[in-house]
Parts: structure tokens; sequence; C-alpha cells
């Protein structure tokens, strides 16, 4: 009844987070202020829930196109940018998905579900990317649909822009440049946009996560065809409130998302000052760290009440590493704290 590769896959796991400091999944450690609850509730009660969403979105569309200086024709919704990268990888030419390793795992884990085949790129030990190496191998793949994260998850990584329009110039495919922390890094790169060149955003990453809201911008040609795979009404007319209202504060997130910045930058410095500890540069809102033992640290962590992403089988360069999620102040301190004990 059930295909034998998608018996052989587990399903998308996240660990139970119930009464622990939550820094696994990059999501923002501020809570929306009062006052703003207040006035969102009130938007909410005006949506008309028994009616379907408006099919084309053409309100929230513009919207965000006021907001990214783009074209409302250029902009596609999916409910969360997992979905974009969906209905990308549906709607793209047959023949191999090109993504980074170690990288976002949902490119080819959904290019999979597909029985799309995915070729990989090996990032260097320090994770830098070579754009001939990228361009080399997706050429001899016959690749035809790319992923770039900038910055990287899991590693932060944000690499040198001639290393991108390197790539966006000499890939033949369909190339997805993935913004998901454009809030944090502050370096967008609209101005590659081209017929084979899209981004792809999000509004998980700067404290919208439980909205499910993701955008593709790209040249309306390009938009208007991938449209065709969306699910009628994808997105729900409440997180279509919930954006709008919430972009008219987007001067608040983006103070959060600095703010955030500046504790990441204290938290590495005084992370690397433990021995054993390395810290990669990061331009997002967490930081990959590698530690003398990365299950063993993680499993302390956890009795300590404090959730970080391992990567327990790890056999693209993150062996020992782990990902923490930059929290609140004092989930910060309480973090550091507990590792310097659990390392010393
Ligand atoms: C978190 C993340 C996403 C997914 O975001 P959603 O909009 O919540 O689905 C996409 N790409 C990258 C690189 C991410 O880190």
């Amino acid at each position: 009844m059930i295909r034998n590769d998608i018996r052989a896959l587990k399903a998308y796991q996240t660990p139970a987070s119930e009464g622990l400091i939550k820094l696994d999944a990059m999501e923002n450690p501020f809570p929306l202020p009062h006052a703003l609850r207040k006035a969102l509730a009130d938007r909410l009660a005006e949506v008309s829930i028994h009616r379907y969403p408006d099919p084309t979105y053409a309100d929230l569309r513009r919207k965000i196109a006021a907001h990214c200086k783009w074209d409302p024709e250029g902009i596609l919704l999916g409910n969360g940018s997992d979905e974009i990268i969906q209905m990308i990888l549906l709607a793209a030419d047959a023949g191999p998905c090109i993504v980074v390793e170690p990288g976002f795992v949902m490119y080819s884990l959904i290019a999979k579900w597909m029985k799309r085949p995915v070729a990989t790129v090996p990032l260097k030990n320090d994770f830098s990317l070579d754009s001939d190496t990228f361009l080399r191998i997706a050429s001899r793949e016959k690749a035809r649909l790319a992923f770039l994260a900038c910055p990287n998850n899991p590693t932060g990584t944000l690499w040198p822009k001639e290393v991108i329009s390197d790539i966006a110039k000499g890939f033949r495919g369909l190339l997805l440049i993935d913004e998901a922390y454009f809030a944090y890094s502050g370096r967008t790169h609209t101005e590659l946009i081209a017929e084979n060149v899209a981004i792809i955003r999000t509004f998980s990453k700067i404290g919208w996560a439980g909205l499910r809201l993701g955008y593709l911008l790209g040249m309306p040609s390009l938009i208007r065809e991938i449209n065709k795979v969306r699910l009628p009404y994808n997105v729900n007319s409440l997180s279509c409130a919930a954006a709008g209202f919430l972009l008219e504060h987007h001067a608040l997130f983006q103070r959060q998302a600095d703010e955030i910045r500046a504790m990441r930058d204290a938290l590495a410095r005084k992370l690397a000052e433990i021995p054993g500890v390395v810290v990669y540069p990061s331009h997002a809102n967490f930081l990959l760290i590698r530690v003398p033992d990365g299950e063993k640290t993680f499993k302390a962590l956890l009795d300590r009440g404090i959730l970080v992403k391992a990567f327990p089988q790890a056999n693209d360069g993150l062996r020992d590493c782990l990902r923490v999620t930059i929290g609140l102040p004092k989930e910060n301190e309480r973090f550091l704290r507990s590792l310097k004990e659990i390392l010393s």
C-alpha cells in the first residue's frame, strides 16, 4: 500500500521541549508584547472565517511587495517556506537537485519524497563554499535545480557575495537562494533574481514561526508557473491577517533581531574562551559549536533543562557539533554556565 522508500523513512521528529529552555529551533525568544497582542486579537476578530481566503492573496502579497520593494506579481506565498520548497521541487524540470553538505535537510528530504535524485557539494572544513567546485559538480551531475541557504543552516555561514553571484551566473538550472535568516544577516540577493534565480524567505525566524508563512520572490514569469502547483487556499485567513498586522510593526521585530545578533556575538566570544570549544562564525540567530563529545554534552545539557540541536549520525562534517539558538539573556547565561560546568 505504501512505497518501500517511504516505509524506509523516519517521520520528521522534533524532541519534546515542555519545561525546557528551548534553544533548538531558531525561534525568536521574545514573546509578542502585550499591547500588540490585544491589537492583533482585534484584527483577527474581523476576519471572515466562514469564507475561504482570497485565492490570490492579493492584499498580503501587496503588503509583502511594499515591504520588500518587489513586484506583487513576483511573489508567491507558502504555508511556511518548507511548502515553497515543496512547490519548487514539484514544478521544476526533472533531474537532480543539488545541495551543499552540511546544509538544510528539508531540500533533500522533500526531493526524496518525490523520487528526485540529490547531488551534494561538500563544504570545506571551515564550512566555506567554493563556487568552482559547486559548478563543476552541478555540471557533472546535470543538476536542474539548486538550493543555497544564505546564511547556511546549520553552520551559520554567510558565503561571500561573489561566491553566490558566480554560482548564479554559472549555473544552468534553477537556483533558489534561501534567505530564512535575512533579518540577522542583513544581506539580500534580490539583485541576482533572474529567469533562473529566485529568493525564498520566511517570517518564521524573525518571530512569527507559529503563523507558518513563507514566500518566494522571483520573476513574475517564474512565479506564474510555480503558482500552478500551489494548493488552493494554502495559507489560512488568520495567518494572512496576522502577517499583515505584524508587518505594520516590523521595525519592532527588526530591533529584536538586532538585539539577538548582539547577544549572539557576546555569547560567541564567551564560548570561544572555554577550552575545547570551537565556535564557528555565524550570521544567523544561532551558533554552531564543536565540543569534545557532542552526544554526551547534548545529554548533559538536557539533564540541566536545556534543549539544543545535536547531530548524532553526522557523517557530513558535523561530528560533535551542537547548534544553539540564541535565547533570552537569562537563557543564554544559563546555557553558558551549564556548558562550562559540563566541560570542566
Ligand atoms: C527554518 C528554515 C526554513 C523553514 O522555514 P519555515 O518557513 O518555518 O518552513 C527554510 N530554510 C532554512 C534555511 C531554514 O533554516
